[in-house]
């Protein structure tokens, strides 16, 4: 394959959820730009691993935020991407401490720790690559959803303070914020014909997001095309936020 400043060639990535939707989608994506890919789950990442040429599973389980604290030290990731994430449900007075801090433990701290231990062992070398994924809800309230809109806006606000403390030294922090994409986590949504046409309403491109249109954009912002490229929270989206 000639080399493009879209190749991924003798790069490292690990992909956090990579056993399904999303994060199945960018695994295989960076595999095929040419990485060897990581991928990490608490499911068995196997089905995904068998669809690329270069890869590994590893179990991660965010239960313990913590999880991957030791992984970077062991090896040389050059690629790190936050997708592990959970969503819960209830009316703001009914929400439950325990749907808090289950998301939040997954799509906040552990994204965190996941971060700081990355940089631990980047740092020293001048150079890596986070992609986080945030989402829709980090910019907007959304309804019935507060843990997760509190995690996502985290999310955002991290990519922000992480460039700002590693930019200069070589590491692009960077977060991709899809609008509806078919997976698993919105296949009820899909399901329901009036909420399904009131969402294709709104989303100026008149369809659904595709797991791949994420994936080929954390394959860019991993790549040498995106050298420049600091501190952004690109929504990938159909338009929805322009609207
Ligand atoms: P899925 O539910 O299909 O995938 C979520 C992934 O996170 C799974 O691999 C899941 O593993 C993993 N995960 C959950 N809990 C843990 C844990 N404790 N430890 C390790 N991994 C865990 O969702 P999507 O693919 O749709 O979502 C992926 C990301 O994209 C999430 O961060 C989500 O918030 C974000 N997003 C999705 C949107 C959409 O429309 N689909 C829109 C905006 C953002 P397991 O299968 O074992 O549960």
């Amino acid at each position: 394959m000639a080399m493009t400043p879209f190749s991924l060639d003798g790069q490292t990535a690990l992909v956090t959820g990579a056993n399904t939707g999303i994060g199945q989608a960018i695994a295989v994506a960076m595999g095929r730009a040419g990485a060897h890919v990581i991928c990490a789950g608490r499911s068995s990442c196997d089905e995904t691993v068998a669809m690329i040429e270069k890869a590994e599973a590893l179990t991660l389980d965010f239960a313990d935020p913590m999880a991957a604290k030791d992984v970077f030290a062991a090896r040389r990731v050059d690629i790190l991407v936050n997708n592990a994430g959970i969503i819960r449900r209830d009316d703001i007075v009914d929400f439950s401490e325990a749907d808090w801090d289950a998301v939040l433990d997954v799509n906040l701290k552990a994204a965190f720790f996941t971060c700081q231990a990355f940089a631990r062992a980047a740092l020293p070398r001048g150079a890596g690559k986070i992609v986080n994924i945030a989402s829709l809800l980090s910019f907007q309230g959304g309804i019935r959803v507060p843990s997760y809109t509190a995690s996502k806006h985290g999310i955002a606000g991290l990519t922000k303070i992480m460039c700002n403390e590693w930019a200069a030294k070589g590491i692009n922090v960077n977060a991709i914020a899809p609008g509806y994409i078919e997976t698993n986590n919105t296949e009820a949504l899909r399901a329901d014909p009036d909420r399904n046409k009131a969402i294709l309403d709104r989303i100026p491109a008149g369809r659904w997001g595709k797991a791949d249109d994420i994936a080929e954009t954390a394959v860019f912002l991993s790549s040498p095309a995106a050298n420049y490229i600091h501190g952004a929270v690109l929504n990938v989206d159909g338009g929805w936020l322009a609207r």
